[in-house]
């Protein structure tokens, strides 16, 4: 059998032992196979990855390194700019814009050997917890295409999860890696606001915005992280510091670790199996020598209003520049203010405007003190209930999605039932913490469930640690069911 992790791939590459060609054709091999049905990919960029494949098989042919992912087949969200290949944002306002640059994500990715295959389907501009607001179609489940991936990184979860990359990027504004990730039962991690360069990634909002990994394994997620991180001079909220090194610690374990388990995130409007998944995961956390214990953070219960007032009033900012002019689609009219009413009624989906709607509204003079400023009055109290936590403790512990996998279209003409997914992610981005989303078994029929594990700014070395335990356990209790014949 071929070597499915990419940390695997990577060795047999560097070794000589198969080639990159030979891996990526595999890939694009998987991606004519299960794309069609699953809708994961907006751009399949099948010659340049053959280029750059040849290219990494000639250095190791040279006798070169290329890279701890060499030969790694990796595809990236359409919101990650990418030179000489179309990047739409999922959006009809971007169709077919080509950018002149790679991101910086992207630049790090190929210095480390990793090949680009193509770029993945999302919610318009990230806006979105289910890939159903592309303009370009939804993203199905791989473990049931009659259900949503998540979102908005839906396209980049369902092709790790297919197994059709090994390793994937998203973005995170509000949960966007890691609840996809839950749904699609893979790994995603959404590191410490600052540790990833958001240069070359389109921008939602700002203050929220994270790069991160997909992968099927921790180590995985770990090595991706690494290669991504790390100062950039181009991005001016990039952290002066190396990238995060937790690699080296994924075999430490949590003996003597203090986890919280969020009170307010276990409760009403959590499915009593998820909630049941993530106290197994407390209890595999108290077997291997944790200390484990309900903790409050009472904030929490206003952190999604807060949200959805920060995010839509950045991205109604960040979305000024999409006006006909600068970039991407231009609706022609009579004179200028035509010309750009019609470009952005024609290019932007509902869910798009109803951003700006309510991100404009709350900006606006007379109601800025009300709404906006009293969600970042929101944001602060809940960095300091965090704080107040992370004072005796070292990881927090509570599902990532309240649900696992709603069917298409169960959520779409309701938007704030949409919005209350996010209930369990958006507080760490609020915060900018980092928080990964593990794959903890399933429910009842079979649906992915995933265990979140949060820590305070820069605790990423300390939530791979655990997030290696969990790993171990799943992994553990599919090889007993296996062995049960399938019975529980
Ligand atoms: N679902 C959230 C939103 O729609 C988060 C999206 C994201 O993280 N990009 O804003």
């Amino acid at each position: 059998m071929s070597a499915r992790t990419a940390i695997e791939i990577a060795a047999a590459v560097r070794s000589g032992e198969r080639s990159a060609l030979e891996v990526v054709d595999e890939s694009l091999g998987a991606i004519d196979t299960a794309n069609p049905g699953l809708n994961a990919f907006l751009v399949i960029t099948a010659d340049e990855a053959r280029a750059v494949a040849e290219s990494v098989d000639a250095q190791v042919a040279a006798g070169e390194d290329p890279g701890p992912l060499a030969g790694v087949p990796i595809a990236l969200k359409d919101n990650l700019v990418t030179r000489g290949v179309a990047t739409s944002c999922a959006s009809r306002i971007l169709a077919g814009w080509v950018p002149p640059y790679d991101a910086t994500v992207v630049q790090r990715l190929r210095a480390a050997g990793a090949i680009s295959v193509g770029k993945t389907n999302l919610d318009e501009f990230a806006m979105g917890s289910s890939t159903e607001n592309s303009a370009f179609g939804p993203t199905r489940n791989p473990h049931d295409p009659e259900r949503v991936p998540g979102g908005s990184s839906g396209g980049s979860a369902a092709a790790v999860a297919s197994g059709m990359v090994p390793l994937a990027l998203g973005s995170d504004t509000g949960g966007s890696i890691r609840q996809p990730a839950s749904l699609c039962g893979v790994v995603g991690v959404k590191s410490t606001y600052g540790t990833v360069s958001r240069l070359g990634l389109v921008a939602y909002g700002s203050s929220l915005d994270q790069i991160g990994p997909f992968a099927t394994t921790v180590a995985d997620a770990a090595l991706l992280l690494e290669v991504i991180g790390g100062h950039d001079p181009g991005d001016s909220t990039s952290l002066n510091l190396p990238a995060p090194d937790v690699s080296a610690h994924l075999d430490d374990g949590v003996d003597g670790l203090r986890i919280g388990v969020i009170s307010e995130l276990m409760g009403e409007g959590i499915a009593p199996e998820v909630a049941a998944r993530v106290r197994a995961a407390a209890e595999v956390m108290a077997a291997a020598g944790a200390t484990v214990e309900e903790v409050s953070i009472p904030s929490i219960s206003a952190s999604l209003s807060a949200y959805y007032m920060v995010a839509t009033a950045e991205a109604s900012s960040n979305l000024s520049r999409y006006d006909g002019v600068r970039y991407g689609n231009r609706v022609e009219a009579a004179n200028v203010t035509d010309m750009m009413t019609a470009t952005r009624t024609q290019g932007f989906g509902d869910e798009v405007k109803r951003r700006i709607m309510l991100g404009t509204y709350a900006l606006s003079a007379g109601y800025y003190d009300a709404f906006y400023a009293t969600a970042q009055k929101v944001r602060t109290k809940l960095r300091a209930d965090f704080d107040a936590v992370y004072g005796n403790h070292d990881l927090l512990l509570c599902p990532t999605s309240p649900t696992p996998a709603w069917r298409l279209g169960e959520k779409t003409d309701d938007p704030l039932t949409m919005y209350l997914s996010d209930i369990c992610t958006i507080p760490a981005n609020l915060a900018g913490h980092p928080a990964a989303s593990i794959p903890f078994g399933t429910d009842g029929a079979g649906l992915p469930i995933g265990a979140q594990l949060l820590g305070p700014t820069l605790g990423e070395a300390t939530m791979f640690r655990a997030a290696a335990v969990l790993e171990h356990s799943a992994r553990e209790d599919v090889a007993n069911d296996s062995h049960n014949g399938g019975r529980k």
